[in-house]
C-alpha cells in the first residue's frame, strides 16, 4: 500500500502540518490537514477517514473537506469511522450547527455528504481489500489506532497520539508489521509532561518496543514538536535494534 505522509508534526509552524496519512488516495488516517495540501480532485477521492481521537490537531480538517465537496463537480462522499465516544464529540462540538454546519444532513438527510460509522475494537473492517482493525489507546481523552492490512497481509499499524499502552501491540502478534507509525511528541527532558499528557519520548518508545510480540520492519515517528527534532532524533538513535525513521510531510512509504 501507498501512504502520502500530508502531516506529520504535533504543533503547526511553517512546513510542519498537523497528522493525516493518505492510503491509496481513497482512504485517510486522521485528518488534521487535507484541504491546504491536495488539490480539489483528490479531495474528493476521499471517502472513508478513520479518526483516532477528537483533538483539533487529528480532525480540523474534515470541516474544510466536506465544505468543499458539497460544492464539488463529481458527487463525493466521506465516511467518518471511530469509536462511539470519539463520533459522539465530533457531533456535540464540530458539526453541531454552531461551530459547523451538521453535514451528515446536507444536502439532505437522504444522500449527505459526511456520514459518521462507530466501530468496535473487536471486529475487523473490509475496505476495498484492506482489513481494519481498530486498538484502544492511552492517551488524555478517548484514542484509538488502527492497524491496515492490505491483500498481501502486509500490515501499517498507526498509533495516533499515546502514553505507554498495551492492546495495540498485542494485536499485532502474528502479523507482518512492515511500518509503524508512532508518535514522539517530547524529548527525554520532557518525559513527565508527556506521561501527564498521553505522550511518548524516545526513552518511552524504547520501553514500548520492548513490549512488541513482533519488531515492525521500519518505525515511523510522527507528531513530534518541530523545535525539539535534533534533539529527539539524537535520543533516538541511541534506541538499538530496529529501524527508525522521521517523517516528513510530503514523504510516501510504501507498505
Ligand atoms: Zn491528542
Ligand atoms: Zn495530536
Amino acid at each position: 500500500m501507498q501512504v502520502k505522509v500530508l502531516g506529520s508534526s504535533g504543533s503547526e509552524v511553517p512546513g510542519h502540518n498537523s497528522p493525516a496519512f493518505l492510503i491509496e488516495d481513497f482512504l485517510l488516517l486522521d485528518a488534521g490537514t487535507v484541504s491546504l495540501c491536495l488539490n480539489t480532485e483528490a479531495q474528493w477521492n476521499i471517502s472513508h477517514i478513520f479518526i483516532t481521537h477528537a483533538h483539533l490537531d487529528h480532525i480540523k480538517a474534515i470541516p474544510f473537506l466536506v465544505d468543499n465537496m458539497v460544492s464539488s463537480a463529481k458527487p463525493s462522499q466521506v465516511t467518518i469511522f471511530s469509536g462511539r465516544d470519539v463520533i459522539a464529540d465530533l457531533k456535540r462540538n464540530i458539526f453541531n450547527n454552531r461551530i459547523w454546519p451538521d453535514f451528515t444532513v446536507i444536502p439532505d438527510a437522504q444522500n449527505p455528504v459526511m456520514r459518521y460509522q462507530e466501530i468496535s475494537t473487536r471486529g475487523c473492517l473490509d475496505i476495498r481489500g484492506f482489513k481494519i482493525r481498530a486498538s484502544r489507546v492511552n492517551h488524555s481523552v478517548p484514542a484509538y489506532g488502527y492497524i491496515v492490512e492490505n491483500a498481501l497481509s502486509h500490515c501499517l499499524v498507526y498509533t495516533g497520539d499515546t502514553g505507554p499502552t498495551e492492546r495495540i501491540w498485542k494485536r499485532m502478534k502474528g502479523r507482518r508489521i512492515k511500518g509503524l507509525i508512532v508518535e514522539v511528541s517530547f524529548p527525554d527532558e520532557m518525559r513527565d509532561l508527556a506521561l501527564a499528557s498521553g505522550h511518548l519520548t524516545p526513552a518511552l518508545l524504547r520501553d514500548e518496543i520492548r513490549k512488541m510480540p513482533v519488531l515492525p520492519e521500519t518505525i515511523y515517528i510522527t507528531h513530534l514538536k518541530p523545535h525539539y527534532k535534533v534533539t529527539i532524533q539524537d535520543q533516538l538513535d541511541r534506541i538499538p535494534g530496529v529501524s527508525i525513521e522521521l517523517l516528513q510531510d510530503g514523504m510516501v512509504l510504501t507498505i
